[in-house]
């Protein structure tokens, strides 16, 4: 079984406990082995993280972010429930790294992330998808809807006001997934509008 105890100085343990039934002189009594297993919880907490999340970010990895899809596109199949992804990439990130250095440009990407996260409900799901290019998930969420959150996104960004920084864009690429649709098509439409909203100058939301 496992438990919580509190031990004497009132800090808080995880135990697990190993009992049997024992008989001793006629007496019937129970062994019981307490494991403390406090260490190896916590060990479990910061590998489960590892393997989730990205370290600079602490947002979902791609690897997290690609289960979370599947499971969209299953919901999608048994219940009919619209979803739909965003796609963003900082617009000419390059020159803040060589501007400024690379670890402003660290802090720039941590303020997106929470920017991001903030902004979505708590049933989106934000991705880093690779450097600086983010993705987000929007269960029940049709494409005039994902397209209204990407445009108060864009905007909100854009009316950021770093101290010593000039101001960052983002342009998004915005997608629905379609009936029977694979993931890796759905992705292919969110990057291919995200390009189109690049080649048409930057700081722009394409469908
Ligand atoms: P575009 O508008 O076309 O997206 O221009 P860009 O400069 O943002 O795109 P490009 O792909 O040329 O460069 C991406 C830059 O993002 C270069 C790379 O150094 C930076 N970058 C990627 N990952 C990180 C990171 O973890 N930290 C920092 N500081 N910079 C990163
Ligand atoms: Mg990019
Ligand atoms: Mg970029």
């Amino acid at each position: 079984m496992n438990f919580v105890h509190c031990l004497a100085n009132g800090s808080l343990r995880d135990v697990q406990t190993y009992a049997s039934p024992l008989e001793m002189d006629g007496k019937r009594l129970m062994l019981c082995v307490v494991h403390d297993v406090t260490e190896q919880k916590r060990l479990k907490n910061e590998l489960e993280f590892a393997a989730s999340r990205d370290p600079l970010t602490g947002l979902w990895n791609r690897r997290h972010f690609l289960d979370l899809l599947d499971k969209a596109r299953q919901q999608k199949r048994r219940n009919d429930v619209d979803y739909s992804l965003l796609i963003l990439d900082a617009d000419h990130f390059k020159n803040i790294n060589d501007q400024f250095g690379h670890d402003k440009g660290d802090e720039v990407l941590v303020l997106l992330a929470r920017t991001l996260e903030n902004r979505v409900r708590e049933t989106d799901s934000v991705c880093r998808w690779g450097g600086e290019e983010f993705i987000i998930l929007l269960p029940q969420t049709d494409i005039s809807n994902a397209a209204h959150l990407a445009e108060c996104l864009r905007a909100f960004v854009a009316e950021i006001q770093i101290p010593a920084l000039p101001h960052i864009t983002v342009s998004i690429g915005v997608a629905q997934h379609q009936q029977e649709e694979t993931t890796e098509s759905l992705l292919k439409r969110a990057d291919a509008a995200l390009y189109t909203a690049k080649a048409s100058g930057r700081n722009k939301v394409v469908c």
